[in-house]
């Protein structure tokens, strides 16, 4: 059955979006999910090839993507309610040698335990702003670890809870095929790193925030720059200022969106295949390219579409349509208001009048909005549960290993990003930091 957005009032909403699935399919509680498999364990699909099930399920994972070994069975099989007294009693102990920190689009059971909760950028900020602490536990996936090892201390250690929590849409940039991209646009535009009598070299390489340290080291070796999707636009700035094009990876729709709202053309925004000679595009297009976008996508931004908005204005006349910029053009183009996780949550706890606002982005983002905001409306766009399947993939068990773990005085699962790569991955990073700072995570 699939449940239309008036089906998921705010007032009906728990947060758990693990429980909701949970009754979805067992019968107990209408709606649909995208697989039925989401009520199972994480660790059930840690030998099983693949992102497991949630939004990225369809989405070819590389060969050599980091798999979880086994979880040992007093984690499988304990109660949620046993897990959440673990994790909370090892965090007493351990006090300020930890710091757990949760994505925002992390499963609330995990989330109740953060210290503090944001985007991926905010939460390697706070992870930098605690260099008293021994650990750093980073309920996301893998590239946030990396990010928060960069910004981290050398000796502290980022641990994932669970080395399965990849993002396919990260995996869709691959240090080997951006090499040999690079290589095949020097071969269109001659020098890359020489200005023109401009001033200005050929092409500037921007990678969003998610995106492996590879990549980000990548960036950094050719004068480039990281962004976020809540400072794309300052980022693109910086780099038209230093460059004639951008190359812009891994997210087309973010790289579309932003690019648009500066009235950059669409037919000037080729798309890069890897998989095909100059990218699918002709010299003569590429030579005409002001952003040439990579082609990648976050699977859980993908699944918002123009009709999901025209039946919730249908069911909801005057509602706020917020979406998140990962989301293809025609979305963002039918929303009121397109911007980050954190520009979504503002927009809702600043809303003075109750007002029904549809989401874009991350269900255990918007169930937990809708259930902190009571007086509003929240819901989510696609009216089926689907989550994101990487950060599905961090469980309380998986968190309660790890913590306990460090209590014995043992690290597992630790993120360390090579000295070769995180140098030049660095310098990307504080190029962002110098053209547009961030706001701060809050915490938990
Ligand atoms: S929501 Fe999309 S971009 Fe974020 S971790 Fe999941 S797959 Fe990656």
């Amino acid at each position: 059955m699939t449940a239309s957005p008036s089906t998921l009032p705010a007032r009906a909403v728990v947060a758990s979006v693990d429980r909701g699935i949970r009754a979805i399919v067992s019968g107990t509680a209408g709606g649909s999910t995208c697989t039925t498999e989401l009520a199972a364990s994480p660790w059930t699909f840690d030998a099983a090839p693949g992102y497991g099930p949630g939004a990225s399920m369809g989405d070819v994972i590389p060969t050599g993507a980091p798999r979880q070994g086994v979880l040992p069975t007093e984690y499988r099989e304990a109660s949620e309610s046993e897990l959440h007294a673990r994790i909370a009693a090892a965090k007493r102990v351990l006090g300020d040698r930890v710091v757990v920190l949760g994505h925002f689009y992390q499963r609330d059971e995990v989330v109740r335990h953060a210290d503090y909760v944001g985007d991926s950028f905010q939460l390697a900020k706070a992870a930098q702003a605690h260099p008293e602490a021994e650990a750093i536990v980073f309920c996301g996936v893998h590239f946030m670890a990396e990010t928060a090892d960069l910004l981290s201390g050398r000796e502290q250690a980022v641990i994932l809870p669970n080395l399965a929590a990849g993002c396919s849409m990260a995996d869709m940039a691959d240090i080997d095929q951006v090499e040999d991209c690079w290589e095949q646009l020097e071969d269109v535009y001659g020098p890359l790193d020489r200005p023109g009598e401009d001033g200005l070299v050929p092409i500037v390489p921007v990678t969003y925030m998610n995106s492996s340290a590879a990549i980000k080291g990548f960036v950094g070796r050719h004068g480039g720059i990281v962004c976020t999707s809540s400072n794309a636009r300052t980022v693109l700035e910086w780099a038209f200022a230093r460059g004639r094009r951008v190359l812009f990876f891994p997210d087309q729709h973010l790289g579309r969106n932003t690019a648009k709202a500066m009235g950059v053309p669409l037919e000037a925004m080729p798309m890069w295949n890897p998989n095909r000679a100059l990218g699918g595009s002709s010299s003569e297009q590429l030579q005409d390219a002001r952003v040439i976008l990579w082609h990648g996508f976050c699977s859980v931004h993908r699944r918002f579409t123009v009709d999901q908005i025209e039946r919730a204005r249908a069911e909801h006349p005057g509602v706020r349509v917020i979406v998140h910029p990962e989301c293809p053009m025609p979305v963002v183009d039918a929303a009121d208001e397109a911007g980050s996780t954190d520009v979504i949550r503002r927009a809702i706890e600043d809303a003075v009048e109750p007002t029904v606002f549809a989401i874009g982005t991350e269900i255990n983002l918007v169930q937990r909005l809708a259930a902190a905001h009571p007086r509003h409306t929240v819901f989510c766009l696609d009216p089926v549960v689907c989550p994101c399947s990487t950060m599905y993939r961090i469980h309380p068990g998986y968190l309660a290993w790890t913590l306990e773990e460090l209590v014995a005085g043992r690290v597992v699962n630790r993120i360390e990003v090579p000295g070769a790569v995180a140098d030049p991955a660095r310098l990307a990073l504080e190029r962002m930091l110098a053209c547009a700072p961030q706001a701060t995570a809050r915490t938990a």
